[in-house]
């Protein structure tokens, strides 16, 4: 039987039991599990032979559960994220000690984006913690961009995968870290740095 289905509701029972759901962003599929269980975050790194010192990015429905997650949002961070959520920009802050050290791969700072795919922001919106969510291939494996590429690749480890069509864009997230809360460009995505540059200058 296929693992693919429509049911949010399932997907939140899922996610709440500590297990794994394959979600749809604009990107790529992910491999998503709660941020706060251990268990679920050990079991992304298993399934997807992640290497632990690779840290995750956290997603959330909006903007105004940042500060649940990072203890300080610069100026140009807030400016940022209100021009591009939702959407494909991570941005890496000073993380809350709340945030698990398996997250972040034990730095004082996390990645968190708001992915711009209703289906999944749906789901966020129902549950009370956010996703941890790597895009769900076996490390060294072609990112997924259809319900039907994550089937192939997890049938045997997951028992769902929440279909959301095909991803729109299939390009990694552009992620925005700050030092001295300035921006600094960690790794260039789908969003182009004239993009960034036109809200908060060169
Ligand atoms: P992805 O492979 O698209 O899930 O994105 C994960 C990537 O985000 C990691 O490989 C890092 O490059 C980056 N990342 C996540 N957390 C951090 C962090 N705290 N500091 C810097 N980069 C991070
Ligand atoms: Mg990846």
């Amino acid at each position: 039987m296929s693992i693919i289905s429509k049911d949010i509701s399932k997907a939140v029972d899922i996610l709440n039991a500590d297990e794994l759901v394959a979600i749809p962003t604009e990107t790529v599929y992910g491999l998503a599990g709660n941020i706060y269980s251990e268990k679920a975050i050990k079991s992304i790194f298993e399934i997807k032979k992640r290497p632990f010192f690779n840290p995750l990015i956290v997603h959330i429905p909006s903007v105004d559960i940042l500060e649940t997650i990072v203890s300080h949002i610069p100026e140009k961070a807030k400016l940022l994220a209100d021009a591009f959520w939702p959407g494909s920009m991570t941005l890496v802050l000073k993380k809350q000690s709340t945030i698990p050290d398996l997250i972040t791969a034990g730095k004082d700072t996390v990645a968190v984006r708001v992915p711009n795919h209703p289906v999944t922001i749906e789901l966020l919106k129902q549950l009370l913690f956010p996703l941890a969510a790597p895009s769900a291939n076996p490390f060294g494996n072609i990112s997924p961009t259809k319900p039907e590429h994550v089937e192939r690749y997890f049938k045997n480890d997951i028992d769902m995968v929440l279909d959301g069509g095909a991803c729109t864009n299939g390009i990694e997230s552009t992620i925005v870290g700050f030092e001295n809360d300035e921006p600094i460009i960690y790794r260039l995505g789908a969003l182009a740095i004239e993009d960034i540059e036109n809200v908060v200058g060169k």
